[in-house]
C-alpha cells in the first residue's frame, strides 16, 4: 500500500465525524489525547466516525500509511469522557495488547502521530510532556492517554492505548518535531477553525503554499 510521507497533510475524506459537542475556543484546548481502535485502518476508522452508526470520534486517526482528519480541531469529540472539551484526540491503528516489541515494529505509525501532535503542540502552546491522571486533574497541559482519562474522569473505564504504549519514546519524538517545525519555519496558526471550514489552511508552511494538516 502506498505510504504517505510522515509530513503529509491528513486526508479528509470522511470529514467530519458524525459524533460532536460544539465548539470550544483556543484557550480552551489543554491536552493531546491518544487512543487506540483496536484494529482498522485510518481510513476504514475515519469512514466508521463519518457514518450515523458510530459510538464516538476523534479528531485524527493514524496508522503506518496515513493519517485521516475527522474534525477540526475547534470543535469538541466523543473521544474521552472528562477530556473532550478540551482535549484534541488521536486515534491509532492498533491494538492494546501489544508488547513494546509490537510498538516498534510500527514506528512509522508512532512518527506520524507525533508529527501531528508537534503541530498541535506549538498551535494551542501545549508542553510536549506526560500528563498523568492528577495532571489532567489539575488542568495541566500536556499529553495524555485515555487511560489516564479514565483514572483522572470517571466515567468511560477505556485503558487504551495499553500498557505498553511507548509513551516517553512519543514525547520525545513530539519533542523532535517541534523543533524541526521551528528550524523550517512552521509555526502553526492557533486560529481555531470552524467545522464548516476547510482546515487544509493550517499549518501552511511560509510560501510553500501548501497545507500541512495540523
Ligand atoms: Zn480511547
Amino acid at each position: 500500500m502506498h505510504s504517505d510521507p510522515i509530513s503529509a497533510p491528513c486526508h479528509t475524506t470522511y470529514m467530519p465525524a458524525y459524533r460532536t459537542s460544539g465548539y470550544r475556543s483556543a484557550d480552551e484546548v489543554l491536552w493531546v489525547i491518544l487512543h487506540d481502535t483496536e484494529g482498522g485502518t485510518a481510513s476504514s476508522i475515519a469512514s466508521y466516525f463519518h457514518g450515523r452508526t458510530a459510538g464516538g470520534s476523534a479528531h485524527l486517526v493514524v496508522d503506518d500509511n496515513q493519517c485521516h482528519r475527522c474534525l477540526p480541531n475547534g470543535v469538541v469529540p466523543w473521544g474521552a469522557i472528562g477530556a473532550n472539551h478540551n482535549g484534541l484526540h488521536i486515534e491509532h491503528c492498533v491494538y492494546a495488547c501489544w508488547s513494546e516489541r509490537g510498538w516498534m515494529k510500527h514506528i512509522k505509525m508512532l512518527r506520524r502521530s507525533a508529527w501531528k501532535a508537534s503541530g498541535m503542540c506549538i498551535n494551542y502552546k501545549i508542553p510536549a510532556r506526560y500528563s498523568k491522571a492528577a495532571d489532567l486533574r489539575a488542568g495541566r497541559k500536556g499529553i495524555s492517554t485515555h487511560a489516564q482519562v479514565s483514572m483522572a474522569f470517571p466515567g468511560s473505564g477505556h485503558t487504551d492505548p495499553g500498557p505498553n504504549f511507548p509513551i516517553y519514546l512519543y514525547i520525545m519524538l513530539v519533542r523532535y518535531y517541534i523543533a524541526k517545525r521551528r528550524v523550517a519555519g512552521w509555526p502553526c496558526s492557533r486560529r481555531v477553525v470552524p467545522a464548516a471550514a476547510t482546515p487544509r489552511s493550517w499549518c501552511t508552511p511560509p510560501g510553500r503554499g501548501r497545507s500541512r494538516g495540523s
